[in-house]
């Protein structure tokens, strides 16, 4: 595989490390040949160590002559005001007077924010790309999706809990950000990592996206009330979390097993479990179900009686029995 240092033709990559834009002009390190990989070239000796290692002396000598960029600096933020729209995000009102705060104070986000409302999105569209490296915090804009210009949906992506964390904080520093919805983390968190969002992410988060580990036992976010999870081989069940202690308001629990089915004391467990009782949609998804799952679903199935949809993926062969246990509020049997 060949590596090379090269300058970035566009703003389009980003960095394998630390998540953050690859600016166009800068130096990068990485290749293309299978996968494309970039790194800042001031990342790239923690990212790829071995690929990076013969480029070593190259890249400090390019470095001394011309550092890394600085990312984006943040404006200063209005807390106030994003507290108070946090508290009703959908509001109308609520969002004029916010947006009125951010062209006061010659905020370019109110711009962007106010041609949104006025239903002007392919202006609105052209002003964001002009200032997205701002309004990005200098993230790869691949990570995250908007709503007429606030960011709802953020995923943090990285092969360390400590770049995690990282990215976790730029994102909960973003002013955009403070109404996000939605933050996805693809690995099994730590508890570092659950306590960051238990203790700051905006009032706003409604929706956690992750794989289920111990450390969600940590969790403690009264609001949430969707949590998708994919579901590791030989998980055991986060014994707090299925209390729903730290999660009173959670009402929509999906779970993803990708073929490697939960056992049934797992499933025993959560089917019992205070966090199921008071739900009104549960999924069960990606072959999260054996035949014996499925047949402990129907000796538990008076606990879900409370339930207003549920959507099994099942074998075949239980596919008529589940059909008629839970009939009238099955959303669907299988892929
Ligand atoms: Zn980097």
């Amino acid at each position: 595989m060949s590596y090379r240092i090269e300058r970035a033709k566009t703003g389009r990559s980003s960095c394998r490390h630390c998540g953050m834009v690859i600016a166009a002009g800068a130096w990068r390190f990485g290749q293309t040949e299978e996968v494309s990989r970039w790194f800042h070239l001031g990342c790239a000796s923690a990212g790829a160590p071995r690929a990076f290692a013969p480029f070593r002396a190259e890249a400090a000598a390019k470095l001394a002559a011309e550092p890394d960029r600085e990312p984006a600096s943040t404006r200063p933020r209005d807390r106030e005001a994003e507290r108070l729209l946090a508290t009703s995000p959908d509001d109308p009102a609520a969002r004029q007077v916010f947006i009125d705060k951010l062209l006061e104070a010659g905020d370019p986000w109110g711009e962007v924010l106010a041609l949104y409302a006025s239903g002007e999105d392919a202006r609105a569209r052209k002003l964001f790309k002009k200032h997205q490296a701002d309004l990005t915090g200098g993230m790869a804009p691949k990570l995250f999706e908007w709503e007429d210009g606030f960011l709802v949906d953020a995923l943090v992506e990285s092969q360390s809990q400590a770049q995690l964390g990282e990215q976790l904080d730029r994102v909960f520093g973003l002013r955009t950000a403070c109404v996000l919805r939605n933050l996805r983390i693809p690995i099994v968190p730590d508890e570092a990592l659950i306590r960051q969002v238990s203790e700051r992410a905006p009032a706003s988060l409604r929706g956690l996206f992750s794989h289920l580990g111990p450390a969600l036992d940590h969790l403690d976010r009264p609001g949430l009330d969707t949590l998708v999870f994919f579901v590791p081989a030989r998980s055991v069940p986060p014994e707090r979390l299925f209390s729903g202690v730290g999660v009173p308001d959670v009402r929509t629990l999906e779970m993803f097993s990708n073929n490697s089915p939960l056992s049934p004391e797992f499933l025993r467990s959560l089917l019992r479990s205070p966090l199921v009782a008071r739900l009104s949609r549960l999924g069960l998804f990606q072959g999260a179900l054996s035949s014996q799952g499925a047949d402990v679903v129907l000796e538990e199935a008076d606990r879900l009686d409370g339930i207003e949809s549920v959507w099994f993926e099942v074998p075949n062969a239980q596919k008529g029995a589940i059909a008629k246990r839970f009939q009238g509020r099955l959303r669907g049997l299988g892929e």
